[in-house]
This record gives C-alpha cells, sequence and structure tokens, in this order.
C-alpha cells in the first residue's frame, strides 16, 4: 500500500507485458480522501489525480494547484450535462463521455473556450443497466460523431462488472480502441491495474490501494 509501492508495482507490470517504461500514467484518484492523506502524496511528487464529483474537485484543487507545480486532475466520474462547464474548466481530461447531449455540450463549451480537455469515451463492456457508458454495439458510430464535433477524443475508458474476471473487459476495450484509431485506455483499479496493464492500459485509476479505504460517511 502507498504510493511507492504502486508505482513499483506499475513497472513491473510493464516489464512483463513487454511495455515501455513509463508507457502507464498513474492517476492517484483522491475522491473522498481526507485532505492531509492527498497532500502527502502531492508532498511525494504525484502530480495527476483523478476525481469523481465537480463540486469536490473545484473545491480542493485551486488551492493545491497554487501550491503544487504541474499537477493534473482527470474527471472520472459521471458527469451531469449542467455541470460540463464547470468540469471543462477544473480538468486536464474527462474520461466519462458516454452520450451525445454531453458531446454536443462540450463541442459548445470547446468552441467558445478556444480549448477543450482530452477526452475518453466510457463503455458499458459488461452492458450493466445501471452503469453509465456507451453500449459496445454503438461505441463506433459514437466516437465518428463526437469526432464530427471536433471533439478531442483520446481514449476509451471501462469499469468491469464487479463480479466478473475484469481481463475480457479490458481486452474487448483494446479491441474496440484499436479499431477506432485511438491510443489511450483508461482501465484498471486497485483491485486489478496489474490486468489492465497486460492488457495495454495506458492510464490507471488507483484510489484505495494507494490512499486507504474512503470513508464515505463524512461527506458533507
Ligand atoms: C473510485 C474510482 C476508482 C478508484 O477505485 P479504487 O478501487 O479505490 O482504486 C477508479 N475508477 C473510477 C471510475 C472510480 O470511480
Amino acid at each position: 500500500m502507498g504510493l511507492q509501492d504502486i508505482l513499483s508495482r506499475i513497472t513491473k507490470a510493464e516489464q512483463a507485458a513487454g511495455r515501455a517504461p513509463g508507457s502507464v500514467q498513474l492517476i492517484a484518484v483522491s475522491k473522498v480522501q481526507p485532505l492531509d492523506r492527498v497532500e502527502a502524496v502531492l508532498a511525494e511528487g504525484q502530480k495527476l489525480f483523478g476525481e469523481n464529483y465537480v463540486q469536490e474537485a473545484a473545491s480542493k484543487w485551486p488551492a493545491w494547484r497554487a501550491e503544487f507545480a504541474g499537477v493534473a486532475v482527470h474527471m472520472i466520474g459521471p458527469l451531469q450535462t449542467n455541470k460540463a462547464k464547470q468540469a471543462v474548466e477544473l480538468f486536464e481530461a474527462i474520461h466519462t463521455l458516454d452520450r451525445p447531449s454531453l458531446a454536443s455540450k462540450l463541442a459548445n463549451l470547446a468552441q467558445a473556450r478556444g480549448a477543450c480537455p482530452d477526452l475518453f469515451v466510457q463503455v458499458n463492456t459488461g452492458e450493466e443497466p445501471q452503469k453509465a457508458g456507451v453500449l459496445p454495439a454503438a461505441l463506433d458510430a459514437f466516437v465518428a460523431e463526437a469526432r464530427g464535433m471536433d471533439l478531442p477524443v483520446q481514449g476509451l475508458m471501462c469499469i468491469p462488472p464487479e463480479d466478473e474476471d475484469p481481463a475480457p473487459h479490458f481486452a474487448m476495450l483494446a479491441e474496440m480502441a484499436a479499431r477506432n484509431g485511438l491510443s489511450g485506455l483508461s482501465m484498471g483499479m486497485s483491485s486489478d491495474f496489474e490486468a489492465a496493464i497486460a492488457a495495454g492500459a495506458t492510464h490507471v485509476r488507483v484510489g484505495s490501494a494507494i490512499f486507504g479505504a474512503r470513508d464515505y460517511s463524512t461527506r458533507g
């Protein structure tokens, strides 16, 4: 547990998969974590973080960005269309583009600002009714639609079903990305990031294995 342990496990997994050192970026998922735990990881030199809630990110990151140079924050939680404007101002990347209405909203914002965060399309690889994400059968058309809006789609993201072997889901996401000419693969969490790296992940999203368990009861 802890940042250094996760970084060395990522290095070993890159090696084991025959991948270049540094080809996998660690997103330290800091949602809901006590501020002192996140500050300790910032002080250790980690620059890339993930957040799930726009409001929470807005309350924490402006001050830390002023204090720690070179920080980047990625949005990895579901994004409501009415929070899109705040999100494009807060995040370097959004991993949860999952519907045409959000794509249009982001395209309008990008035109007005002359800039857009990097985008990942979330795919519901397990076709779970309660889960966000484009269904696999609709993915190619959705990527084409987003590209038609000039959106900077860099890759795909998935969260495999909790009760299944994640490896086939990671392999499916990699295949869909390759087919669409996308190089980014946001997949793998605390329990399965090594399997994701073996399948080609470029971004792993690791929270509790770095910071410890999240305590949602303390959320305001
Ligand atoms: C919370 C979260 C993570 C991190 O989960 P851990 O199991 O704590 O590593 C990764 N990805 C997404 C989309 C999340 O919501």
